[in-house]
């Protein structure tokens, strides 16, 4: 967790730069031949009338600082300053001296204003609206990988939604974005429910050089409701927001879906179980769980500590509710793939001074059949299997 913050603030510290952006990768601003082979070129520029100055007047090979963005939620600016907030509209005739609104394309919540500085280097810049680099062209609002390695940190690559384009020449091509946080860097870390491909929206702003860009990303937005389409393996997700206009692991993450007896969120990479007959959604885990510590009480055994992990209200959730409406939707998104398998066995949490489990529990839910929980006796050197009906934690009926 310390790491995680860590790197995160390394990325976007409260004044961030595109020199920051940079330090981690291998690319440098000097025509080095990696760099000259990905000569950004932007294009379709989006002053032609001329209602900024013309770009690449000042002598930029003495631009070394970087652009920083300072920003505050559209909410703080409102309070600030209420009789003026209405006329700072996102603007490209502003002369960047006063704050701009950007619209959060995640969550209007998320607006922010913002101020680029150094203005006078800025305004040195025109807007287009596309820019390439080794022959691919990204246009504005796609969401891109940016070059940003951490190892172990999935996906590797730091994603970001562009906002503007800006460009003095071909080696001062600049982005504006909005990073998603990967899992690893908020506050609390990846937690049990974050899937794989999960990202998180924010509305924190950067300023970075468009050769940091790594390719296309593509981030479907996962509502958690009735009919959605399943979820690709490989493609990212984000259903959670991080408000965070300053950068750095303070902020606020919006509220997530939960289910089950234990009121926990699903993690897609895992399996729901539904019951018909009371419509709610179970844990593949929670129900094996419960098989677990049925099977060990009918047999006169002491049930493991590590199995006693059912009550409702346990283990309160590490995200901050911030009093956005949960999705009403019946039925949320079901098993991916048709022969899900989840395990839980009761070794993973034995210490050394509890004898050997002798249950295990496996739920199964072939395609078009009925679930069932398959449960492991491995008492006496034998591994004996018995196949069990799934029984509904809420209602207790069978899950046909
Ligand atoms: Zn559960
Ligand atoms: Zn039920």
């Amino acid at each position: 967790m310390v790491s995680s913050s860590a790197s995160k603030q390394r990325r976007t510290p409260r004044h961030s730069s595109v020199t920051d952006a940079r330090r981690d990768g291998s690319l440098s601003k000097e025509p080095t031949p990696a760099a000259s082979s990905k000569s950004p070129a932007a294009g379709n520029s989006e002053d032609k009338n001329g209602d900024q100055p013309s770009a690449g007047q000042l002598d930029w090979t003495k631009f070394k600082r970087g652009f920083t963005v300072k920003n505050w939620s559209a909410r703080d600016e409102a309070a600030a300053a209420p009789k003026n907030s209405k006329k700072r509209r996102r603007s490209s005739l502003s002369t960047g001296r006063e704050p701009l609104l950007e619209e959060n394309p995640f969550d209007r919540n998320l607006d922010t204003y913002y101020k680029v500085e150094p203005v006078k280097w800025w305004n040195d810049t025109k807007r287009y609206r596309k820019f390439t680099i080794a022959n691919e062209t990204f246009r504005l609002g796609e969401t891109v990988f940016v070059q940003g390695h951490d190892p172990g940190v999935e996906p590797a690559n730091w994603v970001a939604k562009v906002l503007e384009v800006r460009a003095a020449n071909e080696l001062n091509v600049f982005l504006r974005v909005y990073w998603f946080n990967r899992p690893e860097d908020l506050p609390m870390g990846r937690q049990p429910h974050h899937g794989h491909n999960e990202v998180i929206a924010t509305n924190t702003m950067q300023i970075i050089d468009a050769l940091t860009v790594n390719g296309k990303a593509t981030v479907k937005h996962w509502k958690e409701t009735d009919g959605e389409e399943i979820l690709d393996e490989d493609t990212l997700f984000w259903r959670q927001t991080f408000d965070c206009p300053a950068g750095g692991p303070v902020g606020t993450l919006s509220e997530i879906r939960t289910h089950c007896i234990d009121n926990k969120p699903y993690n897609p990479d895992s399996t729901l179980v539904y019951c018909v007959n009371c419509e709610k959604w179970l844990h593949a885990e929670c129900v094996a769980n419960d098989v677990l510590v049925k099977t060990y009480e009918e047999h006169n055994m002491v049930v493991p500590s590590s199995l006693k992990r059912n009550d409702v209200g346990n283990d309160a959730l590490p995200v901050a509710a911030k009093g956005t409406a949960t999705p009403k939707s019946k039925t949320p998104k079901k098993t991916k793939g048709k022969n899900s398998t989840p395990k839980v066995t009761d070794n993973d949490a034995a210490e050394e001074e509890e004898p050997e489990q002798a249950f295990s529990a496996e739920i199964r839910i072939d395609k078009g059949e009925t679930p069932k929980v398959l449960v492991t006796d491995a008492r006496n050197g034998k591994k004996e299997v018995t196949e069990k009906p799934v029984h509904c934690l809420f209602c207790k009926n069978v899950v046909a």
